[in-house]
């Protein structure tokens, strides 16, 4: 499988995409989050991604660099399967916070012929804390990432190759996730600037961390390998190489730093 990452931004980039990311299978592709806008299609089409290749897809949280480009996929695809462009059920997994904001929002901003899908042909699955679904061949587990700001859920992915993929969403890690997040092959995790940028950026001010404290981490939960994401964009022409140094520095296995479009094969 492969792992592209959409955008890499925190919610107040400008000049690169927000974090989301699509996991790719064989045929057909998970949509993790879709960033704040309708640029999830110009990232899509650069990525070669075709929106009828997206089965499924899953929302960690509300928030508006996570949960607005989801209302364009919705359009979107309602009106593809209107077209006879768009064959079968598109689902969207997400906890019930997500799931009414989601629907309210499309309520709000749809038109009734977009609406109409809703609960007939898009179907918005609302998942708990410890819930498994199987999707497109891999096994996932939601988990509550324990947000102090809004409810939020990560998840793990089992692969077909039975490697194990956690994807921490875009706040500090809480112990009680141990379960889920420990020996993971590749490990996802925000890290909002270099703890060096600490006094720039204001990183802990706002309940996000550093590159440091992502590769401590990693060090601590036995991951293989290190995914860094939802970063300020800054220093994103020394980006890749400075916070995989800082990260290193607790970190013992391979850290990446992507940029918007990247691919990593998960192998
Ligand atoms: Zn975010």
């Amino acid at each position: 499988m492969e792992l592209i990452m959409l955008g890499t931004g925190n919610a107040g980039v400008a000049n690169i995409y927000n974090t989301c990311f699509v996991l790719k299978g064989e045929k057909e592709n998970l949509l993790v989050d879709a960033g704040g806008g309708n640029g999830i299609f110009g990232r899509l089409n650069q990525a070669g991604i075709a929106l009828s290749s997206i089965r499924d897809m899953y929302i960690t949280h509300s928030h508006t660099d996570h949960i607005l480009g989801a209302v364009w996929v919705v359009r979107r695809i309602s009106a593809m399967q209107r077209e006879g462009k768009y064959n079968g059920i598109f689902t969207v997994y997400c906890h019930d916070v997500a799931a009414e904001s989601l629907e309210t929002i499309c309520r709000l901003t749809l038109s009734k012929k977009d609406l109409k899908a809703l609960g007939t042909t898009i179907l918005i699955e609302r998942i708990a804390d410890g819930d498994k679904r199987t999707v497109q061949g891999m096994e996932l587990t939601f988990f509550d990432i324990f947000s102090t700001k809004a409810k939020q859920f990560g998840f793990t992915a089992i692969l077909p190759d039975g490697q194990k993929l956690v994807c921490l969403g875009d706040e500090p890690y809480n112990e009680a996730c141990h379960e889920y997040a420990k020996d993971a092959d590749w490990l996802m995790s925000e890290a909002f600037c270099l703890y060096g940028d600490r006094d720039i950026f204001k990183p802990y001010e706002k309940n996000h961390s550093t590159a440091l404290d992502a590769g401590r981490l990693a060090q601590s939960l036995g991951a293989k390998n290190l995914i860094l994401y939802h970063t300020e964009e800054k220093t994103i022409a020394t980006r890749k190489e400075t916070y995989t140094a800082e990260a290193r520095q607790e970190y013992e296995g391979t850290v990446y730093v992507p940029d918007d479009l990247e691919v990593i094969v998960l192998e």
